[in-house]
């Protein structure tokens, strides 16, 4: 047998729905034992239950006696109920997170402010943890716990917002020795760092893919393995295109891009952590373990031009700035952006023309919408120009390499925008991605007739597509 201490590291993150059955618990078991028995040391970094973090924010924001009191009394009983089928007692360190809650949550009667949130968020995963220990310890497997605050710290930086705070991704061998003289495996949570002076904070919703992105950095792992509800990321969210195919094999790069406009299968910022240390990436399915899913590598061959996904993301504001002095003026970009800057709006896709500039802002940014600063916002840039601000717009990107140089092919399918309002068009200057913002009302039809007119037509003969998800018998919802 290897020294503990010489073995290569798995990192495995499991997400809501893979946590929160008998089932999932042993598929995780499984699949860490799979490893173990090749020689590694396998760390699993876990969600909270699946709607947990849901439960969690309404009471954060504050709600009245008898909607709080049903939702502790759901949170409780969700947990009691997998323990019980799993024929377990809660131990002491579940009950103490679980008081603590209880504690915290008894007092709030209203909108917590970003510390005090952050701090009853992280039960869900902190409870679910707990649990997943136990689980684990049952089926024979002997787990060492460990409270991801204690190693992973936010970068200064980032401290700012402590709802979506960024980590140090350099590797540890600290760590890694500490971890590897306790034991094979080990369990975390996913979502939840603390800051320098040790106050819990959180990577965004969503954020257990880069916890464990991180986590895999600083251990310096050969694979990070991201189970979750889908054999793998696909050419469209497989629950609105049934035709979705199975993309078997994507650069870091397609990745990153795919996330970032619209596939949550991943957490956008998970892919960067990975890519800096170069290592390999396996999106899996919990309920389908023998599926092979989705390999992320830098340059996994195949990039010549094409379109590889048609996502979308909802929620988008868009920002038309128009001012016909603007032509020919120096600075004018400058100064409409200090606005951006100082009231912290982060812009996401940006247009131009010779008297207007239309951006939508990042809706991975809660913070952008809220409705007085957007009011402060708007008068300090009315000062410089014309502004008109629509909200709740979709994004639709087709996402592929090259996608300059196939404009021309795309021009038959972009007729499916004919009879809508497009509010901004962006080509990215990554060359991965073509962006129509419109309506939100006909995005699913839009996004399933681009999948069949750019994807489902060209597919069968592409090695790099896999099964659609309706062919995998997956259920559209
Ligand atoms: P988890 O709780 O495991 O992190 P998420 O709900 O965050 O799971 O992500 C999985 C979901 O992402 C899938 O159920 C699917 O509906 C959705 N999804 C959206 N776009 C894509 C895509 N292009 N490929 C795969 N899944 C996608
Ligand atoms: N539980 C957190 C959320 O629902 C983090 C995650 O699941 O990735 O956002
Ligand atoms: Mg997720």
């Amino acid at each position: 047998m290897q020294e503990d201490s010489a073995r290569d590291w798995v990192v495995m993150k499991f997400g809501g729905t893979s946590v929160s059955s008998v089932e999932c618990w042993g598929t995780i078991r499984a699949q860490a034992r799979k490893q173990i028995d090749q020689g590694r040391n396998v760390l699993v970094v876990v969600s909270a239950l699946s709607g947990m973090t849901n439960l969690l924010t309404r009471l954060a924001d504050g709600v009245s006696d008898p909607e709080k009191d049903e939702i502790r009394a759901e949170i409780r009983e969700r947990h009691d109920a997998l323990f019980e089928q799993l024929g377990l007692e809660p131990s002491d360190r579940f009950r103490r997170h679980r008081e603590r809650l209880e504690e915290i949550t008894s007092t709030v009667d209203s909108r917590l402010d970003d510390l005090s949130r952050a701090e009853l968020l992280a039960h869900g995963e902190l409870l679910s943890s707990s649990l997943g220990v136990q689980a684990l310890d049952r089926q024979g497997l002997k787990a060492c716990w460990h409270d991801a605050r204690q190693i992973l710290e936010a970068l200064e930086e980032t401290e700012g917002d402590p709802l979506s705070v960024r980590c140090d991704d350099s590797p540890d061998p600290a760590i890694c020795e500490k971890l590897s003289g306790l034991g094979t495996l080990h369990i975390t949570q996913g979502f939840i760092a603390s800051d320098s002076s040790g106050r819990t904070c959180l990577l965004g919703r969503g954020g257990s893919d880069t916890s464990a992105a991180y986590l895999a950095a600083r251990l310096s792992s050969r694979a990070l393995e991201i189970w979750t509800d889908v054999p793998g990321m696909f050419s469209a969210d497989p629950r609105v295109v049934p035709e979705a195919r199975l993309l078997r094999q994507l650069s870091y790069l397609e990745a990153q891009e795919l996330a970032s406009m619209g596939a949550r299968v991943l957490h956008p910022p998970s892919i960067q952590p990975a890519r800096n240390r170069g290592i390999t990436v396996y999106i899996k399915d919990t309920n389908r373990p023998e599926e092979p899913g989705t390999r992320i590598t830098k340059r996994p061959g195949g990039d010549d031009a094409q379109v590889k996904g048609v996502v979308s993301r909802s929620g988008i504001t868009v920002i038309t700035m128009s001012n016909p002095a603007m032509w020919r003026r120096a600075g004018f970009l400058a100064d409409a952006f200090a606005v951006f800057k100082r009231h912290a709006y982060s812009v996401d896709l940006i247009s131009t023309s010779e008297s207007t500039v239309t951006v939508s802002l990042d809706p991975q940014v809660p913070a952008h919408y809220d409705e007085r600063r957007m009011a402060a916002f708007r008068a300090d840039l009315e000062t410089l120009c014309r502004v008109k601000i629509i909200d709740g717009c979709t994004s639709i990107s087709l996402v592929g390499n090259a996608i300059r140089t196939i404009l021309g092919k795309l021009s038959a399918a972009l007729d499916v925008f004919q009879d809508q309002r497009v509010h901004m068009v962006t080509q990215s200057a990554n060359d991965l991605n073509l962006t129509l913002v419109v309506d939100p009302e006909h995005s699913g039809r839009l996004v399933r007739e681009l999948h069949r007119l750019l994807i489902d037509e060209r597919a069968e003969d592409r090695t790099e597509f896999g099964s659609s998800w309706r062919a995998l018998g997956g259920v559209t919802g």
